[in-house]
Protein backbone atom coordinates (compact mmCIF):
# COMPACT_ATOMS: atom_id res chain seq x y z
CA UNK A 1 0.00 0.00 0.00
CA UNK A 2 1.46 3.59 -0.61
CA UNK A 3 -0.70 5.54 1.66
CA UNK A 4 1.24 9.05 3.20
CA UNK A 5 3.51 8.83 -0.22
CA UNK A 6 3.83 11.55 -2.72
CA UNK A 7 3.81 10.28 -6.58
CA UNK A 8 4.34 12.92 -9.75
CA UNK A 9 3.78 10.91 -12.71
CA UNK A 10 5.16 12.92 -15.77
CA UNK A 11 2.92 12.68 -19.16
CA UNK A 12 -0.11 11.21 -16.44
CA UNK A 13 -2.92 13.65 -18.88
CA UNK A 14 -3.61 9.83 -20.77
CA UNK A 15 -2.14 6.53 -21.76
CA UNK A 16 0.15 4.13 -19.81
CA UNK A 17 0.78 7.41 -17.73
CA UNK A 18 -3.07 8.14 -16.61
CA UNK A 19 -3.08 4.69 -16.05
CA UNK A 20 0.19 4.78 -13.68
CA UNK A 21 -1.56 7.91 -11.63
CA UNK A 22 -4.62 6.15 -11.42
CA UNK A 23 -3.20 2.71 -9.91
CA UNK A 24 -0.66 4.73 -7.37
CA UNK A 25 -3.67 6.58 -6.19
CA UNK A 26 -6.04 3.62 -5.86
CA UNK A 27 -2.71 1.87 -3.68
CA UNK A 28 -3.26 5.34 -1.32
CA UNK A 29 -0.79 8.00 -3.11
CA UNK A 30 -1.04 11.16 -3.44
CA UNK A 31 -1.07 11.88 -6.83
CA UNK A 32 0.88 15.17 -9.25
CA UNK A 33 -0.49 14.67 -12.52
CA UNK A 34 2.26 16.19 -15.22
CA UNK A 35 1.18 16.99 -19.04
CA UNK A 36 2.80 18.74 -21.09
CA UNK A 37 0.01 20.87 -23.32
CA UNK A 38 -3.58 18.69 -22.51
CA UNK A 39 -4.29 20.42 -19.54
CA UNK A 40 -8.16 19.43 -19.90
CA UNK A 41 -7.37 15.27 -20.22
CA UNK A 42 -4.82 15.85 -17.40
CA UNK A 43 -7.43 17.58 -15.50
CA UNK A 44 -9.56 14.79 -16.50
CA UNK A 45 -7.17 12.15 -14.43
CA UNK A 46 -7.20 14.63 -11.03
CA UNK A 47 -10.57 14.03 -11.37
CA UNK A 48 -11.06 10.84 -11.49
CA UNK A 49 -8.20 10.10 -8.78
CA UNK A 50 -10.30 12.81 -6.68
CA UNK A 51 -13.35 10.49 -6.88
CA UNK A 52 -11.94 7.75 -5.46
CA UNK A 53 -11.31 9.96 -1.96
CA UNK A 54 -7.73 10.59 -2.92
CA UNK A 55 -5.77 13.58 -3.38
CA UNK A 56 -3.91 14.69 -6.62
CA UNK A 57 -3.02 18.24 -8.57
CA UNK A 58 -2.07 19.23 -11.62
CA UNK A 59 1.55 20.61 -12.83
CA UNK A 60 2.16 21.45 -16.36
CA UNK A 61 5.84 20.79 -17.19
CA UNK A 62 7.87 20.08 -20.30
CA UNK A 63 10.14 18.11 -19.66
CA UNK A 64 12.49 18.34 -21.97
CA UNK A 65 13.14 21.79 -20.70
CA UNK A 66 15.39 21.46 -18.21
CA UNK A 67 14.71 25.18 -16.02
CA UNK A 68 10.82 23.99 -15.78
CA UNK A 69 12.13 20.50 -14.33
CA UNK A 70 13.80 22.25 -11.61
CA UNK A 71 10.87 24.95 -11.57
CA UNK A 72 8.54 21.96 -10.94
CA UNK A 73 10.49 20.14 -8.48
CA UNK A 74 11.24 23.33 -6.34
CA UNK A 75 6.85 23.36 -6.60
CA UNK A 76 6.69 19.81 -5.45
CA UNK A 77 8.71 20.58 -2.32
CA UNK A 78 7.48 23.71 -1.81
CA UNK A 79 3.52 22.12 -1.99
CA UNK A 80 4.46 18.54 -0.56
CA UNK A 81 7.72 18.55 1.76
CA UNK A 82 8.89 15.76 -0.30
CA UNK A 83 8.62 13.38 -3.19
CA UNK A 84 8.63 9.50 -2.53
CA UNK A 85 7.72 8.59 -6.14
CA UNK A 86 8.88 9.90 -9.24
CA UNK A 87 7.50 7.97 -12.42
CA UNK A 88 9.32 9.11 -15.75
CA UNK A 89 6.52 8.19 -17.85
CA UNK A 90 7.06 11.08 -20.31
CA UNK A 91 7.17 9.86 -24.51
CA UNK A 92 7.02 10.59 -27.71
CA UNK A 93 7.77 9.06 -31.00
CA UNK A 94 9.00 10.38 -34.78
CA UNK A 95 9.01 7.11 -36.74
CA UNK A 96 11.01 7.11 -39.83
CA UNK A 97 13.46 4.97 -41.25
CA UNK A 98 17.11 6.37 -40.69
CA UNK A 99 17.91 7.16 -43.97
CA UNK A 100 14.84 9.80 -44.13
CA UNK A 101 15.22 10.50 -40.67
CA UNK A 102 15.62 14.12 -39.80
CA UNK A 103 18.21 15.46 -37.30
CA UNK A 104 15.09 17.53 -35.71
CA UNK A 105 13.19 14.20 -35.39
CA UNK A 106 16.10 12.36 -33.91
CA UNK A 107 17.00 15.31 -31.84
CA UNK A 108 13.19 15.51 -30.11
CA UNK A 109 12.31 11.94 -28.99
CA UNK A 110 15.87 11.78 -27.43
CA UNK A 111 14.99 15.54 -25.91
CA UNK A 112 11.78 14.63 -24.13
CA UNK A 113 12.51 10.26 -23.78
CA UNK A 114 15.57 10.37 -22.54
CA UNK A 115 16.74 13.90 -21.14
CA UNK A 116 13.49 14.70 -20.01
CA UNK A 117 14.23 11.58 -17.29
CA UNK A 118 17.44 13.14 -16.95
CA UNK A 119 16.35 16.44 -15.92
CA UNK A 120 13.66 14.83 -13.67
CA UNK A 121 15.69 12.92 -12.04
CA UNK A 122 18.70 15.69 -11.75
CA UNK A 123 16.18 18.03 -9.95
CA UNK A 124 14.68 15.48 -7.72
CA UNK A 125 18.22 14.03 -6.31
CA UNK A 126 18.85 15.94 -3.96
CA UNK A 127 15.23 16.06 -2.08
CA UNK A 128 16.00 12.22 -2.36
CA UNK A 129 19.27 11.82 -0.71
CA UNK A 130 18.33 14.13 1.55
CA UNK A 131 15.63 11.71 2.83
CA UNK A 132 17.70 8.36 2.15
CA UNK A 133 14.42 7.25 0.58
CA UNK A 134 12.25 7.51 -2.59
CA UNK A 135 11.54 5.48 -5.63
CA UNK A 136 12.59 6.28 -9.66
CA UNK A 137 10.67 4.06 -11.92
CA UNK A 138 11.43 5.07 -15.75
CA UNK A 139 9.50 3.62 -18.53
CA UNK A 140 11.48 2.17 -21.30
CA UNK A 141 10.67 0.01 -23.97
CA UNK A 142 11.10 -3.47 -25.84
CA UNK A 143 12.46 -1.41 -28.78
CA UNK A 144 14.64 -0.11 -26.38
CA UNK A 145 16.03 -4.00 -25.82
CA UNK A 146 15.50 -5.19 -29.45
CA UNK A 147 15.64 -2.22 -31.65
CA UNK A 148 12.91 -1.54 -33.91
CA UNK A 149 13.54 -0.87 -37.88
CA UNK A 150 11.71 2.48 -38.19
CA UNK A 151 12.45 3.82 -34.50
CA UNK A 152 15.80 4.06 -34.84
CA UNK A 153 15.48 7.45 -32.48
CA UNK A 154 12.85 6.41 -30.06
CA UNK A 155 14.91 2.84 -29.78
CA UNK A 156 18.42 5.00 -28.55
CA UNK A 157 16.35 6.89 -26.35
CA UNK A 158 14.77 3.88 -24.89
CA UNK A 159 18.06 2.18 -24.88
CA UNK A 160 19.48 5.08 -22.97
CA UNK A 161 17.01 5.08 -20.61
CA UNK A 162 18.12 1.78 -19.18
CA UNK A 163 21.39 3.01 -19.12
CA UNK A 164 20.58 5.97 -16.92
CA UNK A 165 18.38 4.09 -14.65
CA UNK A 166 21.09 1.05 -13.93
CA UNK A 167 23.83 3.87 -13.65
CA UNK A 168 21.35 6.05 -10.75
CA UNK A 169 20.75 3.12 -9.74
CA UNK A 170 24.11 2.36 -8.69
CA UNK A 171 24.81 5.63 -7.34
CA UNK A 172 21.71 5.68 -5.18
CA UNK A 173 21.61 2.50 -3.53
CA UNK A 174 23.35 2.68 -0.51
CA UNK A 175 21.00 5.23 0.17
CA UNK A 176 17.60 3.90 0.59
CA UNK A 177 16.85 5.13 -3.24
CA UNK A 178 15.57 2.16 -5.35
CA UNK A 179 16.13 3.01 -9.35
CA UNK A 180 14.55 0.36 -11.73
CA UNK A 181 12.91 0.29 -15.31
CA UNK A 182 9.82 -0.84 -16.81
CA UNK A 183 9.48 -1.34 -20.65
CA UNK A 184 6.04 -2.66 -21.96
CA UNK A 185 5.71 -3.78 -25.57
CA UNK A 186 3.23 -2.96 -27.91
CA UNK A 187 0.17 -1.32 -24.91
CA UNK A 188 -3.21 -0.04 -26.61
CA UNK A 189 -2.54 3.87 -26.01
CA UNK A 190 -2.88 7.26 -28.77
CA UNK A 191 0.62 5.85 -29.23
CA UNK A 192 -0.58 3.11 -31.02
CA UNK A 193 -3.47 3.53 -32.16
CA UNK A 194 -2.32 5.26 -35.80
CA UNK A 195 -1.67 1.70 -36.56
CA UNK A 196 -3.38 0.26 -39.78
CA UNK A 197 -5.20 -3.20 -39.07
CA UNK A 198 -2.42 -4.95 -41.14
CA UNK A 199 0.41 -3.77 -39.36
CA UNK A 200 -1.46 -4.35 -35.66
CA UNK A 201 -1.70 -8.28 -36.74
CA UNK A 202 1.79 -8.31 -38.28
CA UNK A 203 2.36 -6.81 -33.94
CA UNK A 204 0.33 -9.72 -32.46
CA UNK A 205 2.92 -11.95 -34.36
CA UNK A 206 5.54 -10.62 -32.80
CA UNK A 207 3.88 -11.00 -29.61
CA UNK A 208 3.98 -14.98 -27.54
CA UNK A 209 1.08 -13.79 -25.69
CA UNK A 210 -0.49 -12.82 -29.46
CA UNK A 211 -1.96 -10.02 -28.11
CA UNK A 212 -1.41 -6.54 -26.77
CA UNK A 213 -1.18 -5.06 -23.69
CA UNK A 214 -3.56 -2.97 -21.76
CA UNK A 215 -2.04 0.57 -19.54
CA UNK A 216 -3.03 -0.81 -16.62
CA UNK A 217 -0.81 -4.09 -17.00
CA UNK A 218 2.01 -1.39 -16.88
CA UNK A 219 0.40 0.73 -14.00
CA UNK A 220 0.67 -3.25 -12.14
CA UNK A 221 4.19 -3.31 -12.58
CA UNK A 222 5.32 0.23 -11.48
CA UNK A 223 2.73 0.05 -8.61
CA UNK A 224 4.21 -3.02 -7.34
CA UNK A 225 7.86 -1.19 -8.06
CA UNK A 226 6.91 1.64 -6.25
CA UNK A 227 5.69 -0.40 -2.88
CA UNK A 228 7.46 -1.95 -0.15
CA UNK A 229 7.75 -5.54 -1.76
CA UNK A 230 10.08 -4.26 -4.31
CA UNK A 231 12.33 -2.33 -1.34
CA UNK A 232 15.36 -4.76 -2.31
CA UNK A 233 15.20 -4.65 -6.09
CA UNK A 234 17.47 -1.93 -7.76
CA UNK A 235 18.69 -1.56 -10.97
CA UNK A 236 16.41 -3.56 -13.09
CA UNK A 237 14.09 -3.64 -16.16
CA UNK A 238 10.98 -5.38 -15.79
CA UNK A 239 9.30 -6.30 -19.39
CA UNK A 240 5.94 -6.13 -19.53
CA UNK A 241 4.98 -7.36 -23.30
CA UNK A 242 3.34 -10.93 -23.18
CA UNK A 243 6.76 -12.32 -23.56
CA UNK A 244 8.59 -9.71 -26.56
CA UNK A 245 11.66 -9.54 -25.23
CA UNK A 246 12.45 -13.20 -24.36
P1 LIG B 1 0.69 8.68 -25.20
O1 LIG B 1 -0.65 8.05 -25.06
O2 LIG B 1 1.08 9.28 -26.49
O3 LIG B 1 0.88 9.76 -24.00
C1 LIG B 1 2.08 10.47 -23.90
C2 LIG B 1 2.08 11.27 -22.63
O4 LIG B 1 3.34 11.94 -22.53
C3 LIG B 1 1.02 12.35 -22.61
O5 LIG B 1 0.51 12.48 -21.31
C4 LIG B 1 1.79 13.61 -23.00
O6 LIG B 1 1.25 14.82 -22.44
C5 LIG B 1 3.12 13.33 -22.34
N1 LIG B 1 4.19 14.12 -22.93
C6 LIG B 1 4.62 14.14 -24.20
N2 LIG B 1 5.62 15.02 -24.33
C7 LIG B 1 5.83 15.57 -23.13
C8 LIG B 1 6.72 16.55 -22.62
N3 LIG B 1 7.62 17.15 -23.41
N4 LIG B 1 6.65 16.87 -21.30
C9 LIG B 1 5.75 16.29 -20.49
N5 LIG B 1 4.87 15.36 -20.91
C10 LIG B 1 4.91 15.01 -22.22
O7 LIG B 1 1.84 7.61 -24.89
P2 LIG B 1 1.78 6.22 -24.08
O8 LIG B 1 1.57 5.13 -25.06
O9 LIG B 1 0.90 6.33 -22.90
O10 LIG B 1 3.31 6.13 -23.62
C11 LIG B 1 3.73 6.48 -22.32
C12 LIG B 1 5.17 6.02 -22.15
O11 LIG B 1 5.25 4.61 -22.37
C13 LIG B 1 6.13 6.66 -23.15
O12 LIG B 1 7.37 6.90 -22.53
C14 LIG B 1 6.27 5.60 -24.21
O13 LIG B 1 7.45 5.73 -24.91
C15 LIG B 1 6.22 4.35 -23.36
N6 LIG B 1 5.86 3.15 -24.11
C16 LIG B 1 4.66 3.05 -24.74
C17 LIG B 1 4.35 1.87 -25.44
C18 LIG B 1 3.04 1.67 -26.15
O14 LIG B 1 2.92 0.67 -26.85
N7 LIG B 1 2.07 2.54 -26.02
C19 LIG B 1 5.30 0.83 -25.49
C20 LIG B 1 6.50 0.98 -24.83
C21 LIG B 1 6.78 2.14 -24.14
P3 LIG B 1 0.23 15.74 -23.30
O15 LIG B 1 -1.03 14.94 -23.43
O16 LIG B 1 0.06 16.96 -22.47
O17 LIG B 1 0.90 15.96 -24.62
Amino acid sequence: MLEGKIALVTGASRGIGKAIALELAEKGATVIVNYAGSEQLAQETVNEIKEKGREACLMQCNVADDESCKQLAEEVIRQYGRLDILVNNAGITRDGLIMRMSEEDFDQVLDINLKGTFHMIRHFSKYFLKQRSGRIINISSVSGILGNAGQANYSASKAGVIGLTKSVAREFATRGICVNAVAPGFIDTDMTKGMPESALAEVNKMIPMGKMGDAKDVAKAVAFLAGEDASYITGQVLCVDGGMAI
